[in-house]
């Protein structure tokens, strides 16, 4: 018995910590294309391109809410700050929450020029996109 409680302990611990180490690449890799894309005087899309973003996430079940993502991180308060202070809005953007597959802040990522976008997208979350959500802006060239 106290061999099973073991094992189901450590299987406990992997899952664990399987699940933090993804969430630590997830927040890395927005991290990195947040920085980069202000680093590079924080050139967002045009205002159409945002907003036609957007229309299309709103609409999308892989805008879900995340309140690991959205509540904590330095990055994302700091970006959201810089967001403000640039006067980037889209019509209906309190319901833009986290991008299931990659965690990333929807709110954000809609005004990220593409090229910063596509420098960090790993190949799976690409196919899962193609696969889920065939219509998603980040699939346009
Ligand atoms: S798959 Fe595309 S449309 Fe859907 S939430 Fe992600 S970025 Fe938005």
């Amino acid at each position: 018995m106290r061999e099973v409680n073991l094992y189901r302990t450590f299987l406990m611990s992997m899952i664990f910590l399987k699940s933090f180490l993804g969430l630590w690449r997830d927040y890395q890799i927005f991290r990195r294309t947040m920085k980069e894309w202000l680093g590079d005087g924080g050139k967002p899309v045009a205002t159409k391109v945002s907003q036609a973003r957007a229309d299309i996430c709103l609409d999308c079940k892989f805008n879900v809410k995340n309140v690991m993502t959205e509540s904590f991180g330095d990055a994302y308060r700091r970006h959201l700050a810089a967001k403000r202070r640039m006067k980037l809005e889209v019509v209906g953007e309190t319901l833009l929450h986290t991008f299931k597959l990659c965690r990333c802040a929807l709110i954000l990522k809609i005004h990220v020029p593409f090229k910063h976008i596509r420098a960090y997208q790993r190949e799976e979350i690409r196919q899962a996109i193609m696969k889920g959500k065939p219509a998603c802006w980040q699939l346009k060239p």
